[in-house]
């Protein structure tokens, strides 16, 4: 195990530089008293109604059903996608666990595809290639040739604030008939093309946990511009109800909804979202020049396709030319208190999910070792992004 600083609650930013702590500094009091004033503490409320339309706007959606986590809208993304027990879903190896564990949660297996090496996404052609050479497709279903499973749907995931290389992911989709689904937790404000990212799938998935761009606490949302799946997430998260009075159900649902209270604290922080995206991305420019001249420093690139919200400014650290590994220079940041992360433990090696096929994962094991993030709060001051920059050359020597 790896030596981590660890912050306990009540921490303030003055006991070191944390890797990425919420902002709060609009209109979240406000709301949340209005909810404990007016009693509409619980999941029905016009916050709710609120959150799920400024999510939806921002996500380039019709429809926004907002849910308990990430997690939850994930899974419920899988069922409205029409996913079976048995059958597959294509999604990143680099990532972290939650889609893939969504994916099991339906019964399903995931097909771990490599990430390419310069943006860290998803690689559509590895994707492609996956398709047509490990499956065989015949009226109209796509089948991975090793286990005879049914491939139903991608699952791209939009890693650390930069989007996926959607358009040909959704050629893949559309030639295979295969349900396209963005996880695009991290990636709230990120553009593809001119678009949200998250815009250009049949559903995409957002997370409003504590680490995130914009927060509720814990929190998720499902969008997608087709009325019947919003309406299939919709009723299957709150338990399936078939009747508003009396307690009649039409299959097994989930308790997922999101409370009114943290829909307020979301529509509050949806209010300075743009303005969260512009501190972060002066943040990364100010990382981009205090590291440009590091030896053995890689910083994160945003292609040409993409506007990146840097939802963790994530770095790669050459171990022969920095003169440590990534992990060496956590540690010793760590004892300045300034806290670092690796990137996740690529699926492919994960114990949860050993018997999935694995396509690549070369990539995913460079990244897993090489790289760090950087801390990412919205509220990172001049002088604390200055620090970072100073102890990374210090610690280098
Ligand atoms: C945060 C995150 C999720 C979902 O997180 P929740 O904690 O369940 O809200 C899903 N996928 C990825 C890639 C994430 O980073």
């Amino acid at each position: 195990m790896t030596q981590a600083i660890s912050y306990e609650p009540g921490a303030t930013l003055d006991d070191g530089i944390p890797l990425c702590v919420p902002e709060i500094r609009g209109n979240e009091w406000a709301y949340v008293r209005d909810c404990l004033d007016t009693r509409w503490v619980s999941s029905v409320g016009s916050y709710v109604k609120q959150f799920e339309e400024v999510v939806a706007r921002a996500a380039g959606k019709k429809y926004g059903v907002a849910m308990v986590n990430g997690t939850a809208a994930l899974h419920m993304a899988l069922v409205c996608g029409g996913v079976e027990p048995g059958e597959a879903v294509l999604v990143s190896d680099m990532t972290f666990i939650a889609p893939a564990n969504a994916i099991r949660y339906v019964g399903a297996q995931p097909i771990f595809i490599d990430a390419e090496p310069v943006y860290w996404q998803i690689d559509p052609n590895a994707l492609a290639r996956f398709c047509e050479h490990e499956c065989r497709f015949s009226e109209g279903v796509l089948r991975e040739s090793a286990t005879g499973r049914r491939v139903r749907a991608l699952l791209p995931v939009s890693v650390l604030g930069h989007p996926v290389d959607l358009e040909p992911i959704r050629t893949v989709a559309e030639r295979y008939g295969l349900a396209l689904i963005e996880d695009a937790t991290e990636s709230l404000g990120t553009g593809y093309k001119g678009r949200p990212a998250g815009a250009g799938a049949d559903i995409s998935c957002f997370s409003f946990n504590g680490n995130k761009l914009v927060t509720t606490g814990g929190g998720g949302m499902l969008c997608t511009d087709d009325p019947i799946a919003a309406e299939r997430a919709r009723y299957l998260t709150t338990q399936a109800k078939d009747d508003p009075i009396e307690y009649v159900h039409g299959e097994v649902g989930y308790n997922y909804r999101l409370t009114n209270v943290q829909a307020a604290i979301g529509v509050a922080q949806l209010e300075l979202l743009d303005e969260y995206i512009a501190a972060k991305r002066a943040h990364a420019k100010r990382y981009d020049a205090l590291l440009a001249e590091v030896p053995g420093i890689a910083t994160p690139r945003e292609a040409p396709y993409a506007f990146c919200t840097y939802w963790l400014y994530t770095v790669l650290i050459d171990e022969a030319a920095f003169g440590m590994s990534s992990r060496t220079l956590l540690e010793q940041l760590s004892a300045r208190n300034i806290q670092t992360r690796p990137l996740w433990q690529p699926m492919h090696r994960s114990a949860a999910h050993r018997d999935a096929t694995a396509y690549g994962g070369a990539v995913a094991d460079q990244l897993n070792r090489d790289a760090l993030s950087l801390p990412s709060s919205v509220g990172l001051t001049t002088e604390q992004l200055e620090t970072v920059g100073a102890a990374i050359r210090a610690i280098r020597g």
